[in-house]
Order: structure tokens, then sequence, then C-alpha cells
């Protein structure tokens, strides 16, 4: 199935792909927060100081804001699943799981049109075995992707501000990411 991937399209685009939700995201509602970054330094995920999608190295969060804000829009894409109860841990791989491989199908297809991307998804990069940083330049920069959160980005914020929900519900599990283009690269 051939993809259109414009400003226009990409919602169905994204639906027709499998992801559960999908909407186009205004870039000036997006908000880089130091205190997100405070949570990445308490290194919870193990990928503080140690890869070039999580902070320090992705950028600091004046940086984050200023790339975030030089693209000309941009998609949230969400997979949502049911949960038999609140500790159906298996839902919670799968969301996680799906929404992680329908990011890596939609990076490449949007990196077949546009040259500049940023693919924010629900973790930081795990491509490598070992990654260079901080000592040589990331092996895959157009395949890395960074957590929303490790931009700083509020998930639930950046979705209602572009009219998406954060939460489907009891019962239910939902992850996000998002993928911002420059129109003419
Ligand atoms: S692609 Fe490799 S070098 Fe680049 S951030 Fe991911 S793990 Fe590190």
């Amino acid at each position: 199935m051939g993809y259109e991937l414009t400003k226009e399209t990409i919602v169905q685009d994204a639906l027709d792909m499998g992801f559960t939700h999908a909407g186009l995201v205004d870039v000036t509602t997006l908000e880089a927060r130091e205190e997100v970054r405070d949570m990445c330094a308490v290194d919870k995920c193990h990928g503080y100081d140690r890869n070039w999608s999580c902070p320090p190295g992705c950028g600091t969060i004046p940086e984050c804001n200023e790339r975030m804000h030089s693209y000309d829009w941009g998609i949230i894409t969400q997979v949502t699943l049911d949960m038999e109860d609140a500790m159906d841990m298996e839902a919670w791989g799968e969301a996680g799981k799906q929404l992680h491989d329908g990011q890596v199908r939609l990076n490449e297809e949007l990196h077949k049109k546009y040259k500049d991307v940023l693919a924010l998804g629900g973790a930081g990069c795990n491509l490598c075995a070992k990654c260079t940083y901080p000592d040589e330049p990331c092996r895959f920069p157009e395949k890395r992707m960074s957590g929303m959160e490790a931009y700083g980005l509020v998930v639930s914020e950046a979705c209602m501000k572009n009219g998406l929900k954060y939460y489907y519900g009891p019962d239910t599990v939902t992850f996000s990411g998002m993928f911002l283009v420059k129109e003419n690269s």
C-alpha cells in the first residue's frame, strides 16, 4: 500500500498503518519542560548520559524546544489496547511493542519523502548493542528515536493540546509517539 505522507493525508496514513489513534500536531503547542528532564536524571530507565537519544545527549531543554519549533508540522501516533485488568502486563507489553514497530515503519516511510524528520517514541534508542555515546557520533541518526519525555514533553499535555486523548478509559493501555516534519527538506 502506498502512502502520500503529506500534512493532509498523514493522519489517515497512520491509521491505515495500524495505529489506533493519530492527530496532527501544531508545533507551537510543544513545550519542553525542565521538570520532565529532572525525572530522566533519576535514571530509572538507565539511559541518562549513556545514549545519544537520551539527555543530555539529545540536547538541553532550550535546544529541544528550539528544535521542535523549527519543524512545520507533526503527528502524534498512538496504540491503545484493552486490558483484562489493571495488572494485564501482557497487554501493556504488546501495546508498547506495537507502538515501537509502527514508529519504526512510519519513520522509514517519512525518511523516504523528507530529509528532516524528528522521531519521538515511547523510549530511548537501543539499535546498537553498545551506543557510541559520548565518544563517537551516532551510527544511525535517521533511525534513532528519542522518548517524548527525553525532549522534555509531558505526553498527556502534548496529546490534549493537539486534540487527542491520553487515556481511553478503564482497562485500556495507550502508548504515544510523535513525528515532526520539515516540509521542504
Ligand atoms: S543508533 Fe546506536 S549510536 Fe545512535 S543513539 Fe542508537 S544506540 Fe546510540
